[in-house]
């Protein structure tokens, strides 16, 4: 056994079991539900990797924690366990599978949802409320009685005699919770927390007043059912609130049902981590049975975390198009928002020395939506002894140039313009779809290019003979074709686009096309002043400065001769007057299958029309390909008009039609 898994173990578990004292007696969490979820899950791999390190009170054997000695202990008759999770619809197929092959046939579910609150259990002699208990730790819970008779959600009364057993999550609802943060200055981290404190209060008036509501999931004894589904309509009945989504699915309707819980979620009005999957035959409940810790016949399917802690393998640095030098984490590769991830950056120095993040620590690594994945910070309680601080290199991991980090600025930086790297990012982005948008030219081939001295500055490749792409590409006929027909049709783009093309610093899509305006003419970039430059609107100092210290560098010399030499010449298109797009400007976001952006852009400029990058006061209207960017979502926030491509033809169309 080696050392540092029984090590790794040990500190696991003392870390999670602190984390789940301060969320279940506390009511205040030391970390997030994702961070917990993703080190318990490491927990539960290593002790089922290592069976003789098993113990029966580690957090993945026990439920929650034990009660809080303020209030009375009351000893659940039946345990009140906790949920096994699943992270997948791979996950949860593979559970379906275990419970068919228990049962030997295709189970009937129930469908619910997991309502982010805790648990309580409410036992009712003959027909009246006469204890609540929360879970504890699944054997012995807290007496929460006289603060449970205060919230009006919850039944007095029901049509029963003798004892009867109710189960279900009482939770805060999220208007509540706003109301009350406002009120007593955002004291709850979240609704569960809230709801939690709110009920957990010594004075019994104070949970009246906060608004707490409840769902009843469970009839845990007292009245005989054949189905899940019967005992939750006769608690209906008694005046229990049943969430509105709980329903009976098919194996078959089961994506579904996930597929619009997610859709939905924001818009309900509490708290909800993912659903439960219940088996609705009371007596397949049986036959399957439960382990010390859950159920085997419910499972929760969670929704996939937007963070997770992993392992933090290495530091590297990468080297951009500007000689902006980057750090960034080299990582276990981990599950989160969606995808797998390997890499997160790190941002800069000073981020590195903040957190103080070393190689080998556990980190925290945070993805949401497209953004680029990040380390949020290092788990410091999992630390392993003997770990360093992380030393920035002082020298380009490319070419060996000391970097340098001008005042003020957070970035270090490679000041050597002809760094192989940098040559190499110049010319990825030189071809990248919203510069020269050359097909065939990715990163691979730009580093085989540069790396066999080949190309050095981007224009370089309009020399480039079949010979060469066949010897160094390993180029067969086809793709010399691709290739060569991508840098031909790349020599007709717009002049904006060339100056994006140049990566100059400070000069972004929407600056060149300001440039493009102002100087018309590659020609006219060489001999440009800065005054001339910072007289147009939107083209700043910093700006002019970059442009003119570009073009009078012997890199940008280089850059603009070899253009010139073949015969890349764009000029300022001044819009087609009359075209049936005259006057309209068109911004582009996503993908159109068999169009490239910039035949689309030749599409919408070849009528007339005029193309941005960025939405404006000015835009006539969005076209919008698939999988559109964030463009989208602020075209339908500022209420700019939105076009498919077929939309698109048809406006065209109908106008060359008018005009004539
Ligand atoms: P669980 O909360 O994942 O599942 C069991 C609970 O789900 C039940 O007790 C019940 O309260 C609730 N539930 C909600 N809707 C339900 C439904 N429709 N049917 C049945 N039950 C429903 O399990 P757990 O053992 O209470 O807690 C583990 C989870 O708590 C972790 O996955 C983690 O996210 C969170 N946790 C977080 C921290 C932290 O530090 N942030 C610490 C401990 C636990």
């Amino acid at each position: 056994m080696p050392e540092d898994v029984v090590s790794r173990v040990r500190a696991l578990r003392t870390l999670l079991r602190r984390a789940s004292y301060a969320y279940y007696v506390a009511d205040a969490p030391i970390m997030s539900d994702a961070e917990y979820d993703g080190l318990f899950e490491e927990l539960r791999t290593l002790e089922r990797d290592h069976p003789e390190l098993l113990e029966p009170d580690s957090p993945t054997q026990t439920v929650g924690a034990p009660p809080s000695p303020l209030f009375a202990p009351v000893y659940h008759e039946t345990p009140m366990l906790s949920i096994d999770n699943v992270f997948s619809e791979q996950e949860l197929e593979a559970w379906l599978g275990r419970v068919r092959r228990a049962l030997g046939h295709e189970p009937t579910l129930f469908f619910e949802l997991k309502i982010d609150g805790l648990a309580l259990a409410l036992t009712y002699v003959d027909g009246v409320l006469a204890q609540a208990a929360t879970r504890g730790d699944g054997v012995v819970g807290e007496d929460v009685t006289a603060n449970v008779l205060e919230v009006a959600a919850i039944p007095s009364r029901v049509e029963a005699a003798g004892l009867l057993e109710v189960r279900g999550e009482l939770y805060l609802p999220l208007t509540s919770f706003r109301a009350l943060n406002e009120r007593v200055g955002r004291a709850f981290a979240n609704p569960r927390n809230a709801a939690a404190g709110s009920l957990r209060q010594k004075d019994p008036r104070v949970t009246r007043e906060r608004g707490l509501a409840f769902f009843a999931y469970q009839l845990e004894r007292g009245r005989s059912f054949t189905y899940h589904h019967e005992a939750l309509a006769w608690l209906g009945s008694q005046g229990f609130a049943i969430e509105p989504h709980a329903r009976v699915v098919t194996t078959a309707e089961l994506h579904d049902a996930l597929a619009e819980l997610t859709r939905e979620r924001a818009a309900l009005d509490y708290d909800v981590d993912g659903a439960v999957v219940k088996v609705d035959d009371l007596s397949d409940r049986e036959r399957l049975g439960s382990t010390t810790r859950a159920p085997r016949w419910m499972v929760a399917y969670k929704f996939p975390a937007e963070e997770r802690p992993t392992r933090l393998r290495d530091i590297e640095v990468s080297v951009g198009k500007s000689g902006k030098v980057t750090p960034f984490a080299v990582l276990e590769p981990v599950r989160v928002g969606g995808t797998t991830v390997t890499r997160a950056t790190l941002h800069n120095a000073d981020q590195i020395a903040r957190l103080d993040v070393r190689v080998g620590d556990t980190v925290l690594v945070r993805r949401a939506g497209e953004v680029i994945p990040e380390v949020v910070w290092p788990i410091l309680e999992l630390r392993p002894t003997g770990s360093a601080p992380f030393v920035f290199p002082s020298r380009c991991p490319s070419c060996g140039t000391e970097l340098v980090r001008d005042p003020g600025e957070v970035d270090w930086r490679c000041p050597n313009r002809w760094c192989p790297e940098q040559l190499v990012q110049r010319l990825v982005h030189f071809a990248s779809r919203d510069a020269m948008d050359i097909d065939g030219l990715g990163e691979q081939r730009a580093r085989e290019l540069i790396d066999a001295q080949l190309v050095q500055v981007p224009p370089d490749i309009y020399r480039l003979d079949d010979d060469e792409l066949a010897r160094v590409l390993g180029l067969r006929e086809k793709g010399r074709e691709r290739l060569r027909r991508g840098i031909e049709a790349s020599r007709g783009r717009p002049l904006a686009r060339v100056i994006f093309a140049l990566a100059i610093d400070n000069v972004g899509q929407h600056v060149a096309e300001l440039v493009a305006a102002v100087v018309g003419s590659l020609a006219r970039l060489r001999v440009v002043t800065a005054e001339e430059l910072t007289e147009a609107e939107g083209i700043g100092e910093v700006v002019a400065s970059s442009i003119v210290a570009f073009r009078d560098s012997d890199f940008g010399r280089r850059v603009l001769d070899g253009l010139d030499a073949a015969r890349v010449a764009p000029e300022e298109r001044r819009e087609k007057a009359g075209g049936p797009l005259a006057g309209m400007t068109f911004v582009l976001t996503g993908s159109v299958p068999g169009l490239t952006r910039a035949a689309l852009t030749e599409l919408i400029e070849g009528a007339g029309g005029t193309v941005r990058s960025a939405l404006s006061g000015q835009t006539t209207a969005l076209v919008a390909g698939e999988n559109p960017g964030a463009k989208l979502e602020e075209a339908r926030r500022r209420g700019v008009k939105v076009l498919d491509v077929a939309e698109l033809r048809a406006l065209i169309a109908s106008h060359s039609q008018r005009g004539e």
